[in-house]
């Protein structure tokens, strides 16, 4: 696969079973854009827990008529019906260079379930895509969105029809300041945890998201590549 070598940060990471790397990044972080990017480029599977909710219901399974009935009524799909619908995907033939989890786990009690059905190695890395509170609310309070097809567009777009389906874009509510800040000290105040728990084992990469979405695509490959802490050089940071 374009002589890509898989890294050597852990024992698991080589076995089987493949690579399974958890993605975290707050609303506005361009976790979304990261996470394509780095499962083209690495041949992974990106496991986005809303795509699985939205496939499983589509084809009928079993567990998509279960998730069904928890989103219909509005509550919490449970730990262990998610679990169920990482596990199955992950099984799938196309997943065997391993999976990039997006979405998934956003608690700890989540971590620790996954963890379990993941044993002994359990997640392999986690990648933090680390952006300011007022870097978020620069970002999506300028956001524009797709009434239709919920695609974001760039703050120039006022006035112009989505490029993907023609929909009108507006601003959503949740995209003003105030509520960028509400989100962004919800998010901080569930991953906290998470962050911790993932650093206590030795599995947490911190990237600085604050950068050009092609810098932080580098310095997540420069991370993954290496199994470190991203390097920062002073001055030369475009070149990592
Ligand atoms: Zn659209």
């Amino acid at each position: 696969m374009n002589g890509y070598q898989l890294p050597q940060f852990g024992e698991s990471i080589t076995d089987d079973s493949g690579a399974r790397w958890v993605l975290l990044g707050a609303p506005g972080s361009g976790k979304g854009t990261q996470a394509h990017f780095l499962s083209d480029r690495l041949g992974m599977t990106h496991l986005a827990s809303g795509d699985l909710f939205r496939d499983h219901r589509a084809r009928g399974t079993c567990l998509g008529l279960k998730v069904a009935s928890y989103m219909d009524q509005g509550r919490l799909v449970p730990d262990d019906l998610v679990i169920d619908m990482v596990l199955e995907r992950m099984s799938r033939p196309d997943a065997v260079r391993g999976v990039l989890l997006d979405g998934f786990p956003r608690t700890v009690p989540q971590a620790r379930a996954l963890d379990m059905a993941l044993a002994p190695d359990g997640v392999t890395i986690a990648l933090f895509i680390a952006v300011s509170e007022g870097e978020l609310v620069r970002r999506l309070s300028t956001r524009m969105t797709c009434v239709q097809c919920q695609s974001p567009a760039g703050s120039d777009t006022k006035g112009c029809s989505c490029q993907r389906c023609g929909g009108k874009l507006i601003q959503r509510d949740d995209d003003r300041p105030e509520a960028v800040s509400r989100r962004f000290r919800e998010y901080e105040s569930k991953t906290s945890p998470l962050l911790e728990y993932y650093q206590s084992q030795g599995k947490l990469r911190h990237v600085d998201g604050e950068r050009d979405v092609e810098e932080v695509s580098s310095a997540l490959m420069h991370v993954i590549e290496s199994g470190n802490e991203e390097v920062h050089v002073q001055g030369t940071s475009g070149t990592i």
